[in-house]
């Protein structure tokens, strides 16, 4: 789960966060790391950003529940796919139950696998 500021989108991709802000004009100086930054929960200086908006712990809760079941589906996918003994083919997704999973499994046995519904399951090893 993600614990940092609400409008962090990566301080090395962006020049400026969700909220506008440019990090450059709220890091603190003379400090390097990420903690120089506000946007973190150790942050040495959170007050330079006035945007600063951590998450609740109800909501990292909420977050981590619907990590843990995302992660309980890929599970149970991955051992539906190892199951079908193919290096190839399809397996009822167990997270939506409406698609199918499509996967594909590498000489290192490495699974590539997507479940065309929205937001659902895909993941690469
Ligand atoms: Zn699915």
């Amino acid at each position: 789960m993600s614990v940092w500021c609400k409008h962090y989108n990566g301080c090395g991709k962006h020049d400026q966060c969700t909220a506008g802000i440019t990090y450059k004009d709220v890091v603190a100086p003379d400090l390097c790391g990420i903690n120089a930054y506000p946007c973190f929960p150790d942050s040495v200086q959170p007050s330079l950003c006035h945007s600063r908006q951590m998450p609740t712990a109800e909501e990292i809760a909420a977050e981590d529940a619907k990590l843990a079941i995302y992660t309980k589906h890929l599970f149970a996918a991955r051992k539906a796919i190892i199951a079908t003994g193919q290096t190839a083919g399809s397996v009822l997704c167990p997270r939506c139950q409406d698609a199918s999973v499509y996967f594909s499994i590498a000489p290192n046995g490495h699974i590539r696998a997507t479940c065309p519904t929205t937001d659902c399951l895909t993941w690469i090893e």
